[in-house]
């Protein structure tokens, strides 16, 4: 479907001047792990009745191209376990070839790469992101519950051999992973990859108390910092990922620290989830449904203003805290439904 010209506005921008040119879609909130810190063992998912299609994520996406979104990442739950996945990326391969959209991405846990990584690539995607917080089977599995490290590895291979450039990220969790942080970024580095390490975001109940897996990345800095050179640089992916070069690798690490240095100011990202919901910030629960509009319509005008106000509404941050007093989450929603 063709957005009328009427819609095709100079881009969207929120009440705080910062543009929005950046949307993430959860096509999925089903996962194939149970990682600790996302998910509870025993999670209830959406009713698939409430899932958008794959044509209309397809159809909501155009519409947010066409009023400036330039990149667009796909992430979930596990993006790649959703049924015919690939003929989303297919068809969102468009606006990169109109070059209406400079990137089309993925966050992945990686076990479906060794199915998926050359497609993906057929479909003009440039990156992924594949998470791994450990390099030991066994503690991938305590991390992960269902997750098996082969498969991921075999993924990261799946992903080299087909060309795709890799990131990969790291939550940093206390008394977990600490020790491997410095392991992780030779892993990744020996590989030309990035790696990005991110705090624990108190979002959705999880089994365990948040309190026991924080670990500030101030903490983690200060600690590489006596072992390794790192520089400050001015690199950006378009996230909220702050980097360095390390001298000794000769590599680049990311730090997300939404906890100990808010980012909010410069965000340029909304998120979507898989039932049509528009969330304007991770750490908010304000949304808006999308779904009516685009099911009430076959014209896009109906969305394209049910967006406008959206965006006219995107709050000014966060309030994420993680402490011994604060113990419920910031939100309900796990961050597997509003995407990584
Ligand atoms: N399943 C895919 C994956 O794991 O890459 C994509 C979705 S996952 C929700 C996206 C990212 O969010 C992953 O890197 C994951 O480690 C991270 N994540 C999940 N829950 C988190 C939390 N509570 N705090 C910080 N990061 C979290
Ligand atoms: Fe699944 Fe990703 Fe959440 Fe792990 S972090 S449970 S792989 S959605």
């Amino acid at each position: 479907m063709t957005v009328p010209a009427a819609i095709r506005a100079s881009g969207l921008m929120d009440p705080f001047g910062r543009h929005v040119s950046y949307l993430r879609v959860s096509v999925t909130d089903r996962c194939d792990f149970r990682c600790v810190y996302c998910m509870s063992e025993h999670m209830t998912f959406l009713p698939k009745k409430d899932l958008l299609s794959l044509e209309e994520l397809d159809r909501l996406c155009a519409v947010f191209v066409a009023k400036g979104v330039r990149r667009l990442r796909i992430t979930g739950g596990e993006p790649l376990v959703r049924k015919g996945i690939m003929t989303l990326f297919e068809g969102l391969s468009r606006h990169l070839k109109t070059g209406a959209l400079d990137e089309l991405t993925l966050t992945t846990n990686g076990s479906q790469l060794p199915k998926y990584a050359q497609a993906l690539r057929d479909c003009g995607v440039e990156r992924v992101n594949i998470s791994l917080d450990t390099l030991k089977p066994d503690r991938f599995k305590a991390i992960t519950r269902w997750g098996d490290f082969g498969d991921v590895m075999a993924g990261l291979e799946a992903a080299e051999k087909a060309g795709l450039k890799i990131k990969l990220n790291a939550v940093a969790l206390k008394g977990v992973n600490e020790d491997e942080i410095a392991d992780l970024m030779h892993f990744a580095h020996a590989r030309g990859a990035d790696l990005t390490l991110i705090e624990t975001m108190p979002l959705g109940d999880i089994d365990g108390d948040r309190t026991d897996q924080y670990l500030p990345l101030s903490v983690v800095r200060a600690r590489l910092m006596d072992q390794f050179t790192l520089e400050d640089i001015p690199y950006r992916t378009g996230g909220p990922a702050r980097y360095v070069r390390v001298a000794e690798t000769g590599g680049r690490l990311g730090f997300i620290t939404p906890l100990t240095h808010n980012f909010c100011e410069s965000c340029n990202r909304v998120r979507l989830t898989c039932t049509g919901t528009l969330y304007m910030c991770l750490g908010q629960e304000d949304a808006a449904d999308l779904r009516a509009p685009l099911r009430a319509s076959s014209d896009d005008a109906p969305v394209a203003r049910a967006i406008d106000a959206a965006i006219a509404r995107k709050p000014k941050g966060h309030d994420f805290i993680i402490d011994r007093t604060s113990r419920k989450p910031a939100v309900g929603r796990h961050m597997s439904v509003t995407g990584g």
